[in-house]
């Protein structure tokens, strides 16, 4: 059992076929706002299901300017979950609005709706405006459930799909929704950050099927400004006549745009995504066989149907030890995630230890094991001989 090579939890694949696509953007008149945007958002929109895509620099900004678009402000409530990367939580907080954390479900560590239902039915109707459920690892979360509680209060959600390109859900009624298509969420998010599915560098995207919000997202992505003439406000007194230079900044937005190389990437791996996400299932399908009937216990049942798998989390009693073992082992496993509402940002609001057992209990015995396409078949069971060496 000998590795010299060290093994991550998540790594990209560049082929050459990415480098000339980038390559290409580099000799063209466009290094932003090219053509490989408007093409890298046709096409994901097309692979996800989605009527509309905005890219946009990556998915924390994506998040931020869906909360925006949604109109979160001073006193906005809106729900996530504990288990997930903070940006699903902060993108509350840049616009002022205040997150509140419902319990996980401990068989699939994803957001509890019967959790949110408690929590909703604890206050009047009308304090919550959101939800932002995460399909963590890959594993799609409920979104049938979480449609019919934001229908029940009023509430939007968004998605945030950022481990979950290619995944989707199939409904005991037969129906099929793949993650982020637009049909359940009134936004949805994705990541082009390397670990992710598709790597583009920094890199994000807004999916939505409603057309209002995916104009707005336009303007939000460049500073508020609109070159549209049928957005424009009509022209005022004194103003001097409108020609080819003019545009209007509406309201106060960002700069989130991608470059036209990251998109060029992002569109190079796009044609991939099929493949990368066959093997990841692959990959789990092996984790699973070798971990059936060891004291290694997964997450979701083995071979979930739909799951994109990002991450192949394993729940093991001393996690710490084993964390510690691969290191020497040049096994780089993850955990995802320390919970958010114990990091000292959110305990400041009152949010701490205790308040979520489910979440805690996931969390101590969590760790992501490597998942990434062009791991090894040899490096895989040099993966799996160490894990269960000390886990017996
Ligand atoms: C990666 C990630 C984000 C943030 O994406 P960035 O592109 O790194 O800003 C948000 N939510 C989840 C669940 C993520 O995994």
């Amino acid at each position: 059992m000998k590795q010299v090579n060290p093994i991550p939890y998540g790594r990209q694949h560049i082929t050459d076929d990415d480098i000339l696509a980038v390559n290409d953007v580099l000799r063209s008149p466009f290094l932003t706002q090219g053509p490989n945007i408007a093409a890298f958002e046709a096409a994901f929109a097309a692979y996800i299901g989605a009527t509309y895509a905005v890219a946009i620099a990556n998915g924390t900004a994506a998040l931020h300017l869906c909360t925006m678009a949604l109109g979160v402000q001073p006193g906005t409530k809106v729900i996530t979950t504990p288990i997930t990367f903070s940006a699903s939580a902060n993108c509350v907080r840049y616009c002022g609005g205040e997150v509140y954390f419902a319990d996980i479900d401990p068989e699939t560590a994803l957001l509890d709706p019967k959790a949110v239902r408690a929590l909703l039915e604890a206050h009047p109707k009308g304090t919550f405006s959101g939800i932002i459920p995460v399909d963590f690892a890959g594993y799609p979360v409920d979104l049938p459930a979480f449609r019919q509680l934001a229908d029940e209060f009023g509430l939007w959600l968004i998605e945030d799909a950022c481990h979950a390109p290619g995944g989707s859900l199939t409904t005991a009624d037969g129906k099929t929704y793949r993650c982020g298509d637009g049909s359940l969420a009134d936004l949805a998010i994705f990541s082009f950050h390397p670990v992710k599915h598709i790597a583009s560098g920094e890199g994000g995207m807004i999916t939505t099927n409603d057309e209002n919000l995916y104009k707005h997202l336009l303007r939000l992505r460049t500073h508020g400004i609109t070159n549209k003439p049928d957005e424009w406000t009509e022209l005022q007194p004194g103003e001097p006549e409108r020609g080819g230079w003019y545009m209007q900044m509406q309201e106060l937005g960002y700069n989130y745009r991608l470059t036209d190389m990251q998109a060029a990437l992002g569109l190079s791996q796009l044609s991939r995504a099929d493949q990368m996400l066959a093997r990841r299932r692959q990959i789990a399908a092996r984790y699973d066989e070798a971990f059936a009937g060891t004291a290694v216990k997964t997450i979701v049942p083995a071979a979930s149907a739909g799951h994109a798998y990002h991450l192949y989390v394993i729940q093991v009693e001393d996690r710490k030890g084993l964390y510690d073992f691969l290191r020497t082992k040049q096994i780089f496993a993850q955990v995802h995630y320390i919970p958010v509402h114990t990091m000292p940002y959110y305990r400041q609001f009152g949010w701490n230890w205790g308040d979520f057992p489910h979440a805690e209990q996931y969390y101590a015995r969590c760790l992501s094991l490597p998942m990434y396409p062009t791991l090894t078949d040899k490096e895989q069971q040099y993966v799996i001989d160490t894990v269960i060496t000390m886990i017996k």
